[in-house]
């Protein structure tokens, strides 16, 4: 099979292959209009916004693409296919998954997801993976870790984008949400490895935060930050099976008891603890009822239109925070001006106050 000018350039043969088929599956002949439209060199704005709504696969992914494209004509179209598909958006229920790496992340989401897809709910699989931006995508670029839920056609699995800093690709993931949810997809599953700031970004574009560890004491030990068991909805601890159940449930009560004096992440739910074994399934249609049952607790007590609300907008600010920095470090004056300043505030001889005046004065002046 030809691999179409769509497919990101990180991408394995699989992507491809996954893709192409569930279009081809979608209308049984290779040469349906919808192939012809997946196969059109460039796509109006129109086509994205149908495609998306007619739950098009393969739209889709183009339109994921456009979204993450870092060129300046491309990112004007991504934002008006957006705002074409911004009324259908919002449904779905989002949800965060870290944990630390081995903890069994990948596992987990293949078995919820399958167990979502066989309820008949469509899911969708992003990741945020800020040392792919060094690396090429490290978690989800390898599909063959979700090999029984990416044959679920059902289920739609995109890998972390890859270019720039972590503003900008939870920008990029933010939009892909709305992208996916326009779609129909009912669940958004999003992925993050423990590291650094990437869980707290993360907690800041979904409804609920599952911190998935493994049987052991201390956050330390775990290579989990510290605070991230606060902004967390609930702590599972996987792999409770074999010789493991035991050691599962000590780490569970010893948790218990470290939530019980923490401050709650979400108003009027209390963080649940609790075992479960990805690889055996068992506990995933508990996890996938407490899920449920904090959206209605959330969606009746305002929580929850509270943390959208607070989102969007914390969102808005922050893409204005980075767009000023971004434009003031660029500009032409400043960069001519800026070793020295650094230079006369490193010597003593202009205070930062001063320094941030001078610099300031000079971009209004000069842009
Ligand atoms: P991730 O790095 O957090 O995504 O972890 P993975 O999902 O890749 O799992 C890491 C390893 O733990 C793999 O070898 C899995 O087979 C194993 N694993 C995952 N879940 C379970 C479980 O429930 N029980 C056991 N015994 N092993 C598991």
């Amino acid at each position: 099979m030809d691999r179409p000018e769509w497919v990101p350039h990180d991408a394995g043969h699989e992507f491809t292959t996954y893709i192409m088929s569930a279009a081809d599956a979608q209308v049984g002949v290779q040469e349906s209009p919808n192939m012809q439209l997946v196969k059109k060199k460039k796509l109006t704005t129109d086509d994205y916004v149908n495609g998306i709504l007619e739950r098009n696969m393969a739209v889709l992914s183009k339109a994921i693409t456009l979204i993450e494209s870092n060129s300046l004509a491309y990112i004007s179209q991504a934002q008006d296919v957006l705002q074409g598909i911004l009324p259908q958006t919002g449904r779905s229920i989002r949800v965060g998954i870290s944990g630390p790496p081995g903890a069994g992340k990948s596992t987990t989401i293949e078995s919820l997801g399958c167990y979502l897809c066989k309820q008949g709910l469509k899911v969708a699989v992003l990741a945020i993976d800020p040392s792919s931006t060094l690396t090429k995508g490290s978690i989800l670029g390898d599909k063959t870790r979700m090999e029984l839920l990416s044959r679920e056609k059902n289920a739609y699995i995109r890998p972390s984008p890859s270019a720039g800093t972590l503003g900008g690709v939870a920008r990029k993931t933010r939009e892909t949400i709305l992208a996916c949810e326009a779609a129909g997809y009912d669940v958004i599953l999003i992925e993050t490895i423990g590291v650094g700031q990437s869980e707290i970004t993360v907690r800041s574009m979904v409804d609920f935060f599952l911190l998935v560890l493994i049987p052991g004491s201390g956050d330390e030990l775990q290579g989990i930050k510290k605070g991230v068991v606060e902004i967390s909805d609930m702590i599972a601890i996987n792999k409770a099976d074999g010789d493991n159940i035991q050691f599962a449930n000590l780490t569970k009560s010893a948790y218990q008891q470290a939530v019980g004096m923490l401050h709650h992440a979400t108003p009027g739910w209390k963080t649940i603890v609790r075992t479960f074994s990805a690889l055996q399934n068992k506990g995933i249609a508990d996890i996938w009822t407490d899920i449920n049952t904090f959206m209605d607790l959330t969606k009746q007590n305002g929580a929850f239109e509270e943390r959208r609300n607070s989102q969007v907008l914390h969102w808005v600010k922050s893409m204005v925070e980075e767009e000023l920095t971004s434009r003031f470090y660029n500009n032409a004056a400043i960069q001519e001006m800026r070793p020295k300043v650094v230079e006369d505030v490193l010597s003593g001889a202009l205070t930062p106050t001063s320094a941030v005046e001078l610099l300031l004065n000079t971009y209004y002046s000069k842009q």
